[in-house]
């Protein structure tokens, strides 16, 4: 498959640059290649947006519903297709990627209902004959900005809530999941997206990204990727006065309590850690134990780990597939010599393929290093999670705020007090009792504190909140 921009309506292929897109299950297999952009072509789609949203805007929120409903609809046709693409070109297993299609077909037909649900409310007015009320309207056009780990449910859960408040887009993908990105929004055009709605620019976030901050008319920016890059296009946003959110990093933790459940702890830390291969933001990437549970925790886990096996991302008896990159493989393998050097490995996986046939990565949890170490403290969206000991209930929550980041963190315990006081103490924008760290549900907002966010949050009502500026009206009669 080759990739292509969608600019007002028409499929456009850059001629100058190209990428070839390898399998990350098998780097004998090419996938497809990327056409890269230059900066006028993402000025061009900006242009594009701005003359579809006055036409976009002004139609009832209930007919741009009715358009991510087919949209659903369309993609739940395609879905193994997408899966499949989605798979092979960034390396997540086929049964998550299938459950994440699924997940943004949810988050479609979640965000096509908003259209005919109330929009603002009723204000009492201190005078008699005066109707006081509040109305959302668009921000405009906005650029979206999104990563490679969700290739499909993060850009929806943008897109979807952007587009039922009457906005229109610039998308710019991942590189690392452009081909999902072309797919699937050809499947926006098949149901008949008016032109100019969404447009995709596929292209190098430096040269691409740098050209809409910088010179495209944008109201909105809306990312989610590493805190780097985040910040530095909240500074570039703030520059501009324009409305932004960044969605970034995680080093989540998962506090075990002597009192836990371990036979039902131990699978979710497992799934929380090393699930999609510990490339998701809300990854268990510190397990706090406090140490009469220690011993008890560290057994069940070294058992549980090395019967984990890395494999390819179509092997559906694989536990968790390649890492999704050169650069992520090369990474991810730093930290495992740091652990090896500085820490002391206490359960570890295998591949049960030929780990150089792919970018394949063992699972690991290492343990024996304090909580200032690298490992304890950087973002290493990998198989690779970090043990710390605790002395008691108080000292595991300090270890699980001592961290620049803010996303999420969970607390296994039977003790009802200490759940409610974890939920007033964690510094993160997700709480879980006896749950893993990872997966919020579509309607709850979706954020972090910290490093981890700007603080707005999205999904359910709240992406509303992003994606539309309020009127207040006053009306005498
Ligand atoms: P990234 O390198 O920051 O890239 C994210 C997006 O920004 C990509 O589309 C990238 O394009 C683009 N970009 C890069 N430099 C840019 C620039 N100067 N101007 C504008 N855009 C630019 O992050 P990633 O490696 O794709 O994703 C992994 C990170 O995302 C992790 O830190 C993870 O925690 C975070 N994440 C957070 C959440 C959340 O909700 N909190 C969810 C998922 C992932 P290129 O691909 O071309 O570089």
């Amino acid at each position: 498959m080759n990739s292509s921009n969608w600019i007002g309506g028409d499929w456009i292929t850059p001629a100058k640059e190209c990428l070839e897109v390898i399998n990350p299950s098998q780097l004998t297999n090419q996938v497809g290649v990327l056409h890269l952009s230059d900066p006028e072509m993402a000025l061009q789609a900006a242009d594009a947006a701005n003359k579809a949203q006055p036409g976009w805007g002004k139609l009832p929120s209930a007919k741009r519903g009715e358009y991510l409903f087919q949209v659903a609809n369309l993609l739940m046709e395609h879905l193994e297709e997408v899966s499949l693409l989605a798979s092979s070109e960034m390396g997540k297993p086929l049964g998550e990627m299938r459950g994440e299609v699924m997940r943004g077909i949810q988050i479609l037909r979640y965000y096509a209902g908003e259209g005919v649900r109330a929009n603002g409310s009723v204000i009492p007015a201190n005078e008699a004959n005066i109707l006081q009320y509040t109305k959302r309207v668009p921000l405009g056009v906005v650029a979206i900005i999104t990563p490679w780990n969700f290739p499909v449910a993060i850009p929806i859960w943008k897109i979807a809530p952007a587009l039922i408040c009457g906005n229109t887009i610039v998308w710019k993908p991942a590189e690392t999941a452009s081909l999902t990105a072309t797919r699937l929004v050809q499947i926006f055009a098949e149901a008949q997206l008016p032109p100019g709605v969404l447009n995709l620019v596929i292209g190098v976030g430096s040269v691409v990204g740098t050209a809409l901050l910088e010179k495209a008319d944008l109201d909105g920016v809306s990312f989610t990727g590493s805190d780097v890059t985040g910040l530095r296009i909240a500074a570039a946003c703030a520059q501009r006065n324009i409305k932004y959110q960044t969605e970034m990093g995680g080093k989540n933790a998962a506090i075990v309590l002597r009192d836990a459940n371990l036979e039902k702890t131990i699978p979710q830390l497992l799934s929380g850690a090393f699930r999609s291969a510990g490339q998701k933001c809300t990854a268990t990437s510190r397990i706090i134990v406090e140490e009469n549970a220690y011993e008890p925790l560290l057994e069940g886990l070294s058992k549980s780990v090395s019967a984990l096996k890395a494999g390819s991302a179509l092997d559906e008896t694989a536990y968790l597939g390649p890492v999704a990159s050169k650069a992520q493989w090369e990474k991810v393998k730093a930290y495992g010599h740091l652990s090896e050097k500085d820490g002391e490995i206490i359960a570890q996986g295998s591949c049960s393929v030929d780990p150089t046939s792919g970018y394949f990565i063992a699972p690991k949890i290492v343990t024996g290093i304090p909580v200032e170490h690298a490992l304890a403290q950087e973002e290493i969206f990998g198989p690779l999670a970090v043990i710390l000991r605790a002395r008691d209930f108080e000292a595991s929550i300090e270890l699980c705020n001592k961290t620049v980041y803010g996303l999420s963190a969970s607390l296994y315990t039977q003790d009802l007090t200490k759940a409610m006081r974890f939920m007033e103490e964690a510094q993160a924008g997700l709480l879980k009792v006896n749950q893993e760290t990872a997966g919020v549900e579509y309607q709850a907002p979706f954020g972090g504190m910290k490093l981890s966010s700007s603080h707005s949050r999205e999904q359910g009502t709240s992406a509303l909140e992003f994606y539309s500026q309020v009127k207040t009206c006053s009306v005498y009669f």
